[in-house]
């Protein structure tokens, strides 16, 4: 028999219940206890959805108040210093610490730098960095683990404990204060591991999964020898170990995974589906295979009929040692399409979210457990609505597809470099030495939120929105003016999101009503899902552009997302390559830039937020990557004139090892976020002479702190000794629509101040 599980579930809940139980806990208005009521009830719901489905191991354990990386470094007593306070925090208040560097118990705020966050693998799921010190001890506090296990045993439930091996969570985690070698703690890590195993023992468990992701990286030698090494140590003469691993392929890691002394391995055969052959080959004969099949972290349904035949090849090969499962946990998806009752009927039948997942590994699993007859009507049923996609008119575009082959080289480059565009937009411009600007948005104040809420619910008309954005418009344009800076914007007061305001008026998008996945602790999103051809109706910036460039006679610069970041932050339809689809992007874009120019908006920026984001995990795919994500910046940008400036914005500035990429973008001015490290992320214009303007962020619009001239100065004064005054910029770190006006203004006006200053010492 095909065993049938599940790696992991969204927990939000289907209408954020999580998100809303963990905020009321954080203002105080919901007791501890409540809180881990609804958790419970959560969990509960989400193994009886599973079960349900006939999943025959449900995972327990990716059930996580804020993060499962923080899970397990409070399981491993991994609780930097700063968090180790002298108060009387119960376990889960100073989990909270860590995760927010605030927590208010019985009225007493306590403050402490948190955590910090980055990128799980290649997803938009975000993690807490465990941190490691020169000091550092482990301790096993498994309660939190151990307890919802027995909630799952106690309702009856067969399941599987998920945790993350010890191999990626050092990996994961960051070296501090001086220590220098991470890996070294593995002798000290691996008993703690051990003594988890004792506790798990005598829950009476079968199974337990290890997931150990980093085996689909590009490892040292050292770390994959680790790998030996731990999981010798690591066995249980109690129940078995399934080793799992998603979002790539072994490659080079298969004959060391494949020598793991566990029980069974998973592996990710949607992203990475050429490792299934070499694994079936040299997969020992005493190990089970889960096959991961079931897209876990994107929304389309599933080709069930091609699956099936796969599956049944594999069964044929390996029997009963084949286990079928999704790609990789749930989390990075949806939990219901039925939820969405606006969408039209048709096109909901081409989404699978969580729950419609569970319900496709149950069709597989009877086919291989009772035959093909008994899932052939379902196939079938299956087979007609992907085929209903295919064939749909609202895919296919042919103007767009007309347009793509038409594509010529000249459309991706600018008429002439960059030294001579400069001396033209120079001409016009005028603008002194360190012009000053912002990154687009200004705050989002409860005022135009309202207002975009009562002209969504039909409370007022388009006229009264339209009016209401200009009026906000004009004040923005006037504050500006006021602060003195040189190059205006607009405010973006019309936009909800930089993705979905553009995603909401292109053809070839979708929208959901409940379509939310985490994105770190309890901040959800509901990327846009790009379903067909992507075109442009109208345009969809100029009206508020050329409104804001009326008021003044500041250049007025326009303000659009770029190609690979509208994609990036969506889900994206599978059908074609996803450097396609971003060509029809910015395609749809370059238009938006000529009329942005016919409307005599010649500055116009084109933020790439998550370029870097979009990076493969292999540095061997990064060429590949690159190449088509610049390509369509570039077909965005340069269907203008020498005088017309491009900008562009991204919001870190890990440069060091993409700088060429970034310079073959090749816009006339780059922004990037660099306040918080004192410039010393531009190092890397030392070693590489980028060739064009450059504004380092001044002012870290995370922080609710103003900062002052001289800090602004120096900071300025930093970058200049990396980068020619010449082809400098002053201007924030990143949009400013979080903040409020009151700071926005006073540090906006130091900012404006100390620009001034370092122009008179000239
Ligand atoms: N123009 C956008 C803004 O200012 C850029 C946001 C971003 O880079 N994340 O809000
Ligand atoms: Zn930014």
């Amino acid at each position: 028999m095909a065993l049938i599980h599940n790696l992991g579930y969204p927990r939000i809940g289907n209408q954020r219940q999580l998100k809303k139980a963990v905020e009321a806990y954080w203002k105080g208005s919901i007791s501890q206890a409540d809180l881990i009521k609804t958790g419970e009830r959560l969990r509960a719901e989400h193994w009886q959805i599973q079960a349900d489905a006939g999943v025959e191991l449900i995972p327990v354990g990716d059930f996580s108040w804020y993060d499962q990386i923080l899970d397990m470094s409070t399981l491993l007593g991994v609780v930097p210093p700063r968090f180790q306070i002298d108060a009387d925090l119960s376990p889960l208040d100073t989990y909270f610490l860590m995760a927010r560097g605030q927590v208010t118990v019985n009225g007493e705020t306590h403050n402490a730098a948190a955590s910090e966050m980055t990128k799980w693998f290649d997803t938009n799921y975000h993690y807490m960095v465990p941190e490691f010190y020169p000091e550092q001890c482990f301790e096993l506090n498994a309660s939190k683990l151990i307890d919802e296990i027995k909630q799952a045993q106690q309702l009856g439930h067969a399941i599987k404990p998920v945790i993350i091996g010890p191999l990626t969570y050092l990996w994961l985690g960051k070296n501090k204060d001086g220590l220098t070698d991470k890996l070294a703690l593995l002798e000290q890590l691996i008993p703690v591991y051990q003594d988890l195993f004792e506790q798990l023992e005598q829950c009476g468990i079968e199974w337990l999964q290890i997931d150990e992701p980093i085996l689909t990286l590009d490892l040292p030698q050292k770390w994959l020898t680790a790998f030996h090494t731990t999981y010798q140590s690591l066995q249980s003469r109690a129940f078995k170990i399934l080793l799992a691993t998603y979002f790539g392929d072994f490659e080079d890691n298969l004959s060391v995974a494949l020598a793991l002394p566990v029980e069974g391995i998973h592996i990710d055969v949607v992203q990475a589906s050429e490792q299934l052959v070499p694994t079936l080959e040299q997969l020992p004969d005493d190990k089970i295979l889960s096959v991961g099949i079931i897209d876990g972290r994107n929304i389309w349904r599933n080709h069930l009929s091609l699956s099936y035949e796969k599956l049944s090849a594999i069964q044929t090969q390996i029997g009963e040692r084949l286990w079928v499962a999704p790609s990789c946990s749930l989390l990075h998806v949806p939990c219901d399409v039925e939820q969405e009752t606006s969408i039209d009927p048709e096109q909901l039948s081409w989404l699978a979210f969580a729950q419609q997942k569970l319900t496709e590994l149950q069709i597989l699993g009877d086919g291989l457990n009772k035959g093909h007859d008994a899932i052939r009507q379902l196939l079938d049923d299956s087979d007609q609505k992907l085929a209903s996609r295919r064939q749909s008119p609202r895919i296919h575009n042919l103007a767009v597809q007309t347009r793509m082959s038409e594509l010529t080289q000249s459309m991706t480059e600018r008429a002439t470099p960059y030294s001579k565009r400069i001396e033209k937009q120079n001409i016009w411009l005028n603008l002194p030495l360190y012009p000053t600007t912002t990154i687009g948005s200004f705050p989002q104040t409860k005022e135009i939120r309202e207002a975009r809420k009562d002209f969504k619910n039909g409370a007022i008309g388009e006229g009264q929105y339209k009016q209401f954005l200009k009026d906000e418009i004009a004040i923005c344009v006037e504050k500006q003016n006021e602060i003195g800076l040189d190059v205006l914007v607009h405010g973006e007061a019309e936009r909800n999101d930089m993705v979905e305001y553009f995603g909401e008026q292109l053809e070839g998008f979708l929208f959901t009503a409940y379509g939310w996945v985490q994105s770190y602790g309890s901040r959800c999103v509901k990327p846009p899902i790009i379903y067909g051809d992507v075109s442009r109706a109208k345009p969809m910036t100029v009206e508020w552009s050329r409104y804001a460039q009326s008021l003044t006679d500041k250049p007025m610069k326009g303000m659009l997302t770029g190609p690979v970041t509208i994609l990036n932050w969506s889900f994206v339809r599978n059908d074609q390559g996803r450097g396609q689809t971003c060509t029809q992007i910015a395609l749809a874009l370059r238009d938006e830039v000529q009329d942005l120019e016919a409307a005599g908006i010649k500055l116009i920026q084109i933020d790439e937020a998550a370029l870097r984001e979009g990076l493969p995990l292999r540095r061997s795919d990064w060429k590949y990557y690159l190449d088509w994500a610049v390509r369509a910046f570039r077909i965005t940008s340069s269907g203008v004139a020498d005088d017309t400036q491009i900008h562009t914005h991204m919001c870190y500035s890990e440069f060091n090892d993409i700088i060429e990429a970034v310079a073959e973008m090749d816009a006339d001015v780059i922004t990037i976020e660099t306040s918080r490290s004192d410039m010393k992320l531009l190092d890397v214009f030392k070693r590489y002479e980028y060739p064009n303007q450059i504004g380092p962020g001044v002012y870290d619009i995370h922080s609710p702190s103003v900062p002052r001239q001289q800090q602004i100065i120096e900071l300025i004064q930093n970058a200049a000794e990396r980068i020619p005054a010449e082809r400098l910029w002053v201007n924030p770190d990143c949009g400013l629509k979080t903040r409020g006006w009151p700071e926005v203004t006073e540090a906006l006006t130091q900012m404006v101040a100390a620009a001034g200053q370092l122009r008179q010492n000239r």
